[in-house]
């Protein structure tokens, strides 16, 4: 059975790296890997000679059994595959429910790695976490690199500075990376999160998590949610909005999967916001946690700047493919026993990732 490595098409990364691939190889399938796939990344096709073969895309497109990728594939990609080929990517069909629909017409088997299930189990396999962990971390740095103030207090014979004020917005995974980074660096941090189990996450990594008074009580609702009173969420927002007008950086990670990003951040408290401060939004590729936010650019609004990028862990290719391809591997354990393939339907990971199924199975 082939296992074909393709090149991104507009990333630096690549979704085997040199190290993991040997221990695809040992599964007991021929690895084929596209030229140049790793080289954006920082690995050249001499590093993947002893486990695999090099081939143009054309050919990789003809004899591989499976394709990995971490970026979706084009129709026209798609149609040159081989029939019944397994793609293995993340395609998000949750936001881009044509593309089952695609893959289908083009003969062609999908796995989406975004799919599989966050259970303790898959945790290994988990790509969102490992890119989303990435992200939070490089979002602190891409804020540093635009902010012209210090992280730190500094306390200097030319005089003292008080430390950066950062507010994450949105405390899973990215946003708990970024407060801990942000603390590293020295500045004073807030957070703020819908879910109450976030509070003390936040805490923990010292950080101040922003509430107010007067939370109906959900300690006998079993871990869930209990609703709110509208005067509570008046107040909540407008302590969120006084907190995030003073900030230095905000930095906003909040997504609701197969849905627009929620607002958090309007154009009225980024007009209120010190000049030179900036916002990092992580969600902007489902519209933005912020109002004025603009997917791919950096803009500047009133002088702040605002970087709309969902997709910072393609600025840190070595380690992102790395994470990446420690998530296939696992996730390869699963599908492939023997050198065969073995899609077992019954295996809630597989279920959960194989989204084509009921249409070509
Ligand atoms: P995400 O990227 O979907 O969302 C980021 C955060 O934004 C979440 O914490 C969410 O609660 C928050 N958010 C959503 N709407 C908001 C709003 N209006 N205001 C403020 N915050 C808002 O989430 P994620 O980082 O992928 O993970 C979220 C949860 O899933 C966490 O509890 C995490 O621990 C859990 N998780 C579990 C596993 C696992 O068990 N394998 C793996 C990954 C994540």
């Amino acid at each position: 059975m082939n296992l074909a490595v393709a090149k991104e098409p507009s990333d630096a990364r690549v979704a085997l790296v040199p190290v993991v691939a040997e221990k695809v190889k040992a599964l007991g399938v021929d690895l084929l890997v596209e030229n140049d796939a790793g080289k954006a990344a920082g690995f050249s096709d001499d590093d993947y000679t002893n486990c695999a073969t090099l081939l143009d895309r054309d050919a990789l497109f003809k004899q591989a059994d499976i394709i990995i990728r971490i970026t979706p594939f084009t129709e026209v990609e798609l149609n040159r595959m081989k029939d019944n080929c397994i793609v293995i990517s993340q395609f998000e069909p949750y936001n881009k429910p044509e593309i089952t629909d695609a893959l289908k017409k083009a003969g062609v088997r999908g796995i989406s790695l975004d799919m599989i299930p966050r259970t303790t189990l898959a945790q290994a396999m988990d790509v969102l976490s490992s890119m989303a962990s990435i992200a939070g971390y490089k979002a602190v740095l891409e804020a540093a690199r635009h902010l012209p103030r210090y992280f730190p207090m500094m306390i200097t014979a030319a005089g003292s500075i008080r430390p950066t004020t950062v507010l994450v917005l949105g405390a899973g995974v990215a946003g708990l990376q970024a407060i801990a980074t942000a603390r590293r660096l020295g500045a004073m941090v807030e957070a703020f999160d819908t879910r109450q189990a976030a509070k003390e996450e936040v805490k923990s990594l010292g950080a101040k998590f922003i509430e107010v008074e007067g939370a109906a009580d959900d300690t006998n609702a079993g871990g869930y949610a209990v609703e709110q009173s509208k005067e509570f969420l008046e107040r909540q927002r407008a302590e969120v909005q006084l907190r995030a007008s003073k900030a230095d950086v905000i930095i906003t990670t909040a997504q609701v999967r197969g849905r627009k990003a929620p607002l958090l951040v309007p154009k009225e408290t980024v007009e209120k916001m010190k000049q030179g401060s900036v916002i990092v939004d992580l969600a902007a590729s489902t519209g933005g946690n912020c109002e004025l936010t603009e997917n791919n650019k950096v803009i500047n609004h009133n002088g702040v700047t605002i970087i709309g990028n969902s997709n910072l862990a393609g600025l840190m290719p070595e380690h992102a493919s790395l994470l990446y391809s420690n998530n296939v591997l696992n996730f390869l354990k699963v599908i492939i026993q023997d050198g065969q393939l073995n899609l077992d339907l019954e295996n809630e990971i597989v279920r959960g990732a194989f989204f084509t199924a009921d249409t070509t199975e």
